[in-house]
């Protein structure tokens, strides 16, 4: 089925393209579609294929040859999947941060080295650093994510087992180097040695470090002066929060938690916590299991079959069709439309938007309805349709 996700997209297109996907492995996720082409030809050709296109998929589309794909996944990095740059949501006050942090992913080594960032707690840093480090590795470098206790623990047995020559080796020889929470170096002489020439050694070879802490490296205390002037001597740079961006990642966790966008709900979450995302995920994951009074009353698969009727009327189709999975192009938009309506109209979970429509995973009711509102924000007309059919959706249910 996920199979199909994409190459359906692609038919659409271009007949001939097609056949040649057809010879990728391809694997869907949330956010990504990676393409894993069977040899090195076929993913250069794949690359400026999708280059040279307008690509409104909806996803990033990576593309990998079989070995590197082998290759990378043999490295431990510490690596944790889930934080990526699509799922990070930005404004005024990260945006910067974010531009500099996919440069570096991208660019490892060539523009802000040492990327120093610091912030409050639950900002998002190690988010971007994972972010950085899984972009990197799909990019075919070698990533080393360690938080900075983690790699002190680290360095004492190596010297325990009289093996330190290695534990120097191992961290010299990765192309990204990425640290959390350096504020934790303070006091620890013999880690801050040994990261100092790691550093030293990075650094001369043109790979890329980049490091985290709760503060300016000016108020970092108990480590040596001369680990702090390597730290100020890229780039330093503050990331922060504002009410704008708050509130937006405010809706962008509801809808992850299959939570409707209340804006009592909003408004409550926006109240109840600071600049902080996650207390922001702890208040939404509380609502989730306690509510609020007013949380909205549950819809009947009634109403549910309503939206459908609706839906299919609208795209003179039967409503049936829209149960089913299609295959016709027609067929698969009026349904994910549907769907869509479910959610903003009804405040139906994703769960059982999927159940209703006969999938047994809830994963598939948001890929459907993220397709819908990304269409709704690349397409001026789509999005007057929507407009058109939330309000009459509404009248009609008389909501
Ligand atoms: P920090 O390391 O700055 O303390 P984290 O990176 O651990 O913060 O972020 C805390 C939680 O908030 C994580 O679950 C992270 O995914 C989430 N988060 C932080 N900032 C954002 C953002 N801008 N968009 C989406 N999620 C975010
Ligand atoms: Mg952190």
């Amino acid at each position: 089925m996920e199979r199909q996700d994409f190459l359906s997209f692609i038919e659409q297109a271009d007949k001939f393209a097609v056949g040649i996907f057809r010879q990728f492995k391809i694997e869907e996720r949330d956010n990504i579609v990676i393409l894993i082409a069977p040899t090195e030809a076929y993913k250069r050709w794949a690359m400026e294929y999708i280059k040279s296109r307008v690509f409104n998929y909806g996803k990033r589309i990576e593309v990998r040859s079989a070995g590197e794909r082998e290759k990378n996944e043999a490295y431990p990095s510490n690596l944790i999947e889930k934080y990526s740059f699509d799922n990070f949501v930005v404004g005024k006050a990260n945006e910067l941060v974010y531009k500099v942090c996919i440069e570096v992913a991208e660019y490892p080594g060539s523009s802000f080295n040492p990327l120093f960032i610091y912030g409050k707690v639950g900002l998002g840093k190690t988010h971007l650093l994972h972010a950085i480090g899984n972009r990197a590795r799909d990019g075919g470098y070698k990533v080393i994510y360690s938080p900075i206790t983690d790699f002190s623990d680290e360095m004492i047995a190596y010297l325990k087992k009289g093996q330190i020559e290695a534990f120097r080796n191992k961290y010299s020889s990765v192309d990204v180097l990425l640290l959390d929470d350096v504020q934790f170096l303070s006091g620890k002489e013999r880690t801050q040695i040994e990261l100092f020439r790691v550093f030293e050694s990075i650094y001369s070879k043109d790979k890329q470090m980049v490091l985290v802490s709760d503060r300016h490296p000016k108020d970092l205390k108990d480590i040596s002066d001369r680990l702090i002037s390597r730290f100020e001597s890229g780039l330093v740079i503050e990331i922060g929060l504002d009410d704008e961006t708050k509130l937006s990642i405010i809706k962008q966790k509801l809808i992850l938690y299959g939570m409707p966008l209340d804006q009592k709900v909003i408004d409550h979450i926006f109240e109840n916590t600071g600049y902080n995302v996650r207390e922001i995920e702890g208040a939404i994951k509380t609502l989730k299991v306690v509510g609020i009074k007013e949380t909205p009353k549950k819809k009947s698969v009634k109403d549910i079959n309503f939206v459908v009727e609706f839906t299919a009327r609208h795209f003179k189709l039967k409503p049936e069709d829209l149960k089913k999975e299609g295959k016709e192009r027609k067929i698969i938009n009026a349904r994910h439309i549907a769907m869509y309506l479910c959610k903003m109209v009804l405040g139906t979970s994703y769960a059982e938007i999927s159940r209703y429509f006969g999938k047994k995973d809830h994963t598939s009711a948001i890929y459907s309805i993220r397709k819908v509102e990304e269409k709704i924000r690349q397409d001026r007309k789509f999005k007057y349709m929507m407009t058109f059919l939330e309000r009459h959706l509404r009248k009609e249910l008389e909501l």
